[in-house]
């Protein structure tokens, strides 16, 4: 047993001492919350650097996707991916809404779209894809479904910040994307999230919702919910953008030390951007394990791995169709959702993050090969 644990992934902490500045304006402004100064900078500095038009920030991701359902005033069914965290579907079950899971691609691991228009009845209203380990789903078919049969799209874009599609933010297409700023995810803010708009009506009525409805003192717009950034959160935020293009290209030099070390080993199979990924975040390093070709299943490699001190996580196992809670649901069939009932047994998402050292990766590496 090695003492030496390395886990899935690691925050980056900028320097304490130039947080302390930050620190002092909150204490000399007593400006805590409710839109404040470092909120508003964080806003327009997220746009700039994701190349967005509106950035409406929030407490966490969860609340993002809670209060985005509610700006498109989403009813009835939507169809989403099973191959996911649960906060996803979990969020249409908050709204009353009934998921309806359609399979994953076999080789981006994101929503088919050939497959969502048999999913579609009277009741759908909307879509609500992920991004997947960053990787962009298919976002110019699902819209022309969309378009056909009149449907919303609201992105789970938890896993994708800064990732660009064609030339733009992936987070330009669908109505609304969100983000998750989990101190877990690629750019964090202890706990944090956005929802990306793309007009000015739109980003006022998230606004108003994620203060409780209020459009001014008087007046209340709708059953709104308190979802607002603090800010210290928002402080946070704009420190670590300063270091952010440093930290992604060490997490794309992590990914490509295990490309290299990992191309061939029998069995493994390594992700793949999808065509047109520009700007790849290399937030996951995932790899899928062929039981066959490799000689153990990946059950075994995880514990194998584990013993060793090196906690890789099976992302995303269970499925959230196989959850008891929604297991009921017609859609969670293991029929319907066969390829991503594979892939949920194949996948291991190896540690990655900037302060990960080449060494470290070595080693796990030949831990991958001599297993
Ligand atoms: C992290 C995550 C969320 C939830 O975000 P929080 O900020 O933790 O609430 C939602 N969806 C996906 C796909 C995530 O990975």
């Amino acid at each position: 047993m090695n003492n030496n644990k390395i886990l899935v992934t690691q925050p980056v902490m900028p320097s304490l001492h130039e947080f302390i500045p930050y620190l002092e304006k909150i204490w000399e402004s007593k400006w805590l919350t409710n839109n404040g100064q470092f909120h508003q900078q964080l806003e327009s500095e997220l746009a700039d650097y994701l190349g967005v038009k509106y950035v409406s920030l929030f407490a966490n991701g969860t609340l993002a996707l809670l209060t985005a359902l509610q700006t498109l005033k989403i009813s009835g069914e939507v169809i989403t991916t099973p191959y996911s965290f649960v906060a996803t579907t979990n969020a249409l079950w908050w709204n009353n809404l009934k998921p309806v899971f359609v399979d994953i691609d076999p080789d981006y691991h994101n929503l088919d779209p050939e497959k969502i228009a048999a999913a579609i009845t009277p009741n759908t209203t909307a879509i609500m894809p992920v991004h997947v380990y960053g990787n962009p789903a298919n976002v110019e078919r699902i819209q022309e479904i969309a378009d056909i049969y009149g449907l919303k799209v609201i992105y789970d874009a938890a896993h994708a910040f800064g990732v660009n599609y064609k030339g733009t933010s992936v987070l330009n297409y669908g109505d609304l994307s969100i983000l998750s700023f989990h101190a877990t995810k690629v750019f964090n803010t202890f706990e944090g999230g956005a929802i990306i708009s793309h007009d000015e009506k739109t980003k006022k009525r998230i606004d108003y919702l994620k203060n409780f409805g209020f459009a001014d003192e008087v007046t209340v717009t709708a059953p709104g919910i308190n979802s607002k950034m603090n800010e210290v959160q928002a402080a946070f935020g704009l420190l670590q953008l300063k270091g952010l293009n440093t930290n992604i290209e060490k997490r794309k030099a992590i990914a490509e030390q295990y490309n290299e070390g990992l191309k061939g080993i029998k069995g493994i199979k390594l992700f793949n951007e999808f065509p047109g990924t520009k700007d790849y975040n290399y937030a996951y390093y995932p790899i899928f394990i062929d039981e066959r070709e490799y000689g153990k299943s990946r059950d075994e490699l995880y514990f194998h791995l584990k013993e060793n001190g090196i906690f890789g996580r099976r992302y995303f196992y269970p499925l959230i169709s196989n959850f008891p809670i929604y297991k009921g649901l017609e859609s969670s069939n293991i029929g319907n959702l066969e390829i991503a009932n594979i892939t949920a047994k194949k996948v291991i998402c190896l540690p990655i993050y900037p302060d990960l050292a080449s060494f470290e990766i070595d080693r796990i590496i030949k831990l991958l090969e001599t297993q």
